[in-house]
């Protein structure tokens, strides 16, 4: 086992991925920016390092700083979290070849499944169904574009092959606003991901957002962790989550997480990832896959009981997975709900500093936060602050549970979707389970919001 882990990260997932070092006995080093100084996680830190100002791009992004702290600190591995240089093959590479271990798959894998297109002719090679659309990548020729629309049938969506976190996406419903829609969702994806290539997909009208989460080890040995119905969503960003998926058969989840376990076997993956799912009609379609710890890893560690940034770290450090897929079992039910530092309505950030933390607490109550009473909320980074998690023995227990937390808990001096989450958790639609992607949206609509 490594002796000591850098985190290239910051907030939660910063904190998170420290806790999971302590237990293991693994000392870990921190990064921060200007704008983390103040951080709590960065004060308990075995070793705390201040690599650039708060603009991401010259901190958490920054590759030669976080690198050469690897090496003052003599760290041995990198663990990215998510966002940030998570998802960046050039960065795992990087981290390889300066002779450290990137908590991760191999810069391959993060390539390949990083450019949504070639993730998608990979699964439909191993076997996994994906939503139907164009073959590759979108050309130039406006006809060629009509005639590949015609053939996949309106509403069709377009997206960018490099895209991710919600933002490249834009659905079409008629011919006549087609080549429009494909030439600016071309040139923003230019843009903001550095990679023009768009293609096309049957836009699904009523599809629920399942994800099978799964773990691999050097090995050949691949598990699935069971699945996560992440369909409350606001602009393609998820904002609850749970496990198992309300109402999905057993036998039918089953035959899908086979599947990607199977797919992780063929392609040789190592670590943890995510096999991105919209399910709609009894059928499941991959949309794309997370080579990377997800926001919403805690509802699966509550139903399965295994901590996944732990085995994200032995696995890394080439250890076997400590079982095998028969040993996996889901008992109860588990919610997250992302606790954001935006108005609960308008959804405008709403950074600041905190006057008052109150967390809740009790019989099956996770807290995942670095915030804290006084604690600062800079404007610079993503608005999440944190997210609470419950379990109980059936999905009913479980909002209880959530219930129960959200009237526990406070928060002043900023803003956040703390009173959004509470209504959502006595909406009866929300509570018979199984909501579709569009879900959310209908209800802000009808809700005035
Ligand atoms: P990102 O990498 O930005 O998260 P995804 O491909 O995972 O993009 O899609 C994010 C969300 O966008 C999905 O959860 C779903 O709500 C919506 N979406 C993506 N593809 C489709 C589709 N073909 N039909 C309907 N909705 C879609």
């Amino acid at each position: 086992m490594f002796k000591k882990i850098l985190i290239a990260n910051r907030g939660e997932i910063a904190l998170r991925i420290q806790r999971a070092c302590r237990e293991m006995g693994v000392k870990s080093v921190v990064v921060y920016s200007e704008a983390d100084r103040d951080a709590k996680y960065v004060k308990l830190a075995d070793e705390a390092v201040c690599i650039g100002p708060a603009q991401s791009a010259q901190s958490y992004l920054n590759m030669p700083a976080i690198i050469s702290t690897a090496e003052v600190t003599d760290a041995e591995a990198i663990h990215p979290g998510y966002g940030f240089l998570s998802e960046n093959a050039d960065f795992a590479e990087r981290v390889e070849k300066s002779g450290f271990v990137f908590i991760g798959p191999t810069p391959d894998a993060i390539r390949i499944m990083g450019d949504k297109v070639s993730a998608k002719q990979t699964m439909i090679k191993a076997g996994v169904p994906c939503v139907p659309g164009s073959e590759g990548a979108l050309p130039d020729d406006p006809k060629e574009i009509v005639r590949i629309a015609r053939a996949v049938g309106y509403p069709v969506i377009i997206k960018a092959a490099g895209g991710g976190g919600g933002r490249g996406m834009r659905v079409v419903h008629t011919e006549a606003a087609l080549v429009n829609a494909v030439q600016m969702t071309r040139s923003e994806a230019g843009a903001a991901f550095g990679n023009a290539a768009v293609y096309m997909e049957k836009f699904l009208e009523n599809p629920r957002h399942i994800e099978i989460q799964v773990l691999a080890d050097e090995h050949k040995n691949a598990v699935w962790l069971g699945e996560r119905d992440c369909s409350m969503q606001r602009r393609h960003q998820k904002i609850i989550e749970e496990a198992p998926a309300p109402g999905i058969p057993r036998r039918v989840i089953e035959k899908i997480g086979d599947r990607c376990a199977a797919a992780c076997k063929k392609l040789g993956y190592r670590g943890a990832g995510t096999f991105e799912f919209l399910y709609e009609n009894g059928e499941f379609y991959f949309i794309e896959m997370n080579t990377r710890v997800q926001v919403e890893h805690p509802v699966t560690e509550l139903v399965t009981g295994i901590d996944i940034v732990q085995m994200q770290i032995r696995v890394a450090a080439g250890e076997r997975l400590p079982f095998t897929q028969k040993n996996i079992q889901m008992r109860g039910h588990a919610i997250e709900i992302r606790v954001n530092a935006e108005d609960p309505y308008k959804f405008t950030p709403s950074p600041g500093r905190i006057t008052m933390w109150h967390p809740p607490g009790g019989p099956g109550v996770r807290v995942d936060s670095h915030a804290y009473t006084n604690y600062y909320v800079p404007p610079n980074y993503d608005s999440m602050i944190g997210k609470i998690i419950v379990h109980g023995d059936t999905r009913e227990q479980a909002l209880a549970r959530m219930r129960t937390a959200l009237s526990e808990t406070v928060v002043e001096g900023i803003q956040t979707n703390i009173p959004l989450h509470r209504e959502l958790m006595v909406d009866p639609k929300f509570a018979e389970g199984g909501t579709s992607i569009h879900y959310l949206e209908g209800w802000l609509g009808q809700h005035n919001r």
